[in-house]
């Protein structure tokens, strides 16, 4: 059946199902609706559920204000200083998060700063001020039915990302929706929406415009999705990338551009096996990884021979636009040279040297050098059964014999890395 905007799907149409909800979260719409509220369950969660998924979490959005909501539910506090919204606590430490429907995103940030705190709004505006068609539908707990101001069911069911209203809008407003709408169809599958995917080239020079943090954020979730590779792939494709990493794409001239491609598109295929079968990996490992295919394209030694002041300095440029903490661009270096001296003690047939063995990074180092150098898919398998990395590094040199007789006088001062 076909639904155009404004529909409302009764229960025996759709196939979403209160057995798929969280039962808080269907004590928190009861009570909701009872107290004669409107009660929707929104966003991502029903999303997810109609495509069988199952949702990360849910939201539920209301008609009641946060006072009202606080006074509903005694164990609630209402959090957020413009965008207030109320928590409701179970037991196990489960938060149920309920908001107020409201007439613009949080993330219109020009327009919040003119207009005065109150943004509450009607339910159609509450969809309207969402990211894309296929986020903005509500449950109502009433009924059962689902409601569709955006024509949300329809891109669904057709397999389209699309923006809610004029994406040059909406992307301007807040640009981390180019990144969003990348996300989402890299989960899905679905097919990005041709006037969404030209205005992501028109506006992409905007994401500079977030705040570094969001981005990073933003960046981190779509490493450990499970679907990484393709979102990558579409970061390269629509120029997000090189829009958030200049010096990316400075570093590296238009074939090599390209040519990064089945490199990152191999590298994170493995990552994203891994983060599926439930491997816990570092954001350094996350970084480390997604450098890797730069490097070797841009330094003029191959990646085992590199100077670590070559990676760092490498890092520092090309990392800088995101503004990472000291720490963190630390351990994405410590990573990148402790992979290449693996490369380059493991590839020459020779034993691995203490002063890397005793790197607390050698774990991930050690998977990523297996990464780059295409394990098999056995090996992978194994470390997801484990759910831990631990190397297994070679105690003699297989190939060469130590020579004897000789004996060290001098020991050379090392550097930390
Ligand atoms: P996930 O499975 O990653 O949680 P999600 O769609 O639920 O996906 P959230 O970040 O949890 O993503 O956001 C919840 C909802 O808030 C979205 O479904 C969308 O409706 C809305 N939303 C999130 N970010 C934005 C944004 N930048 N602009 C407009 N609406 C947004
Ligand atoms: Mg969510």
């Amino acid at each position: 059946m076909s639904y155009p905007e404004g529909s409302i799907i009764p229960r025996p149409e759709h196939p979403i199902s209160r057995a798929d909800i969280d039962v808080d979260v269907l004590k928190v719409l009861y009570r909701l609706h009872h107290k004669g509220h409107l009660a929707y369950l929104v966003g991502g969660g029903i999303r997810d559920l109609w495509l069988g998924k199952q949702p990360k979490d849910f939201d539920i959005a209301t008609d009641a204000h946060p006072q009202e909501i606080r006074r509903i539910f005694r164990n609630s506090r209402i959090i957020g200083k413009r965008f207030r919204l109320v928590q409701v606590f179970f037991k196990g430490g489960k938060i149920v998060e309920v908001s107020t429907f409201r007439s613009r995103s949080e993330f219109d940030a020009e327009v919040d700063m003119l207009a005065p705190n109150n943004t509450f709004g009607s339910p159609v505006e509450d969809a309207q001020r969402r990211d894309l068609t296929i986020n903005a539908l509500f449950y109502n707990i009433a009924d059962f039915s689902i409601l569709d101001y955006v024509g949300g069911v329809k891109d669904l069911q057709d397999g389209i990302i699309r923006v809610v209203g004029p994406p040059e809008i909406r992307f301007q407003r807040d640009p981390v929706r180019m990144l969003r709408v990348l996300r989402h169809a890299s989960r899905t599958g679905f097919q990005i929406d041709p006037t969404a995917w030209s205005a992501i080239q028109s506006y992409r020079h905007l994401i500079r415009l977030c705040s570094p943090a969001r981005v990073r954020d933003e960046l981190l979730k779509d490493f450990r999705s499970g679907y990484c590779r393709d979102f990558f792939q579409l970061m390269l494709a629509s120029g997000l990338l090189a829009a958030i990493f200049p010096h990316i794409e400075e570093t590296t001239d238009g074939a090599a551009f390209s040519g990064l491609q089945p490199r990152m598109q191999a590298v994170f295929g493995t990552i994203d096996l891994l983060t599926m079968g439930g491997l816990s990996l570092s954001e350094a490992f996350f970084w480390t990884a997604f450098l890797i295919p730069f490097l070797e394209k841009v330094t003029v030694l191959p990646f085992q021979q590199i100077e670590p002041e070559t990676v760092a300095k490498y890092v520092d440029e090309s990392l800088s636009p995101l503004e990472f903490a000291r720490g963190r661009r630390d351990e994405v270096i410590m990573r990148l040279v402790t992979v290449s001296q693996l490369m380059h003690q493991l590839g020459a047939g020779r034993r691995v040297s203490a002063r890397l063995k005793r790197r607390l990074c050698l774990p991930e180092a050690w998977l990523l050098y297996h990464i780059l150098t295409g394990a098999s898919q056995k090996f992978f398998e194994d470390i997801i059964a484990q759910q831990s990395v631990k190397p297994v590094l070679p105690e003699k040199p297989p190939t060469t014999k130590r020579r004897r007789g000789r004996r060290r006088t001098h020991r050379k001062k090392v550097s930390p890395i």
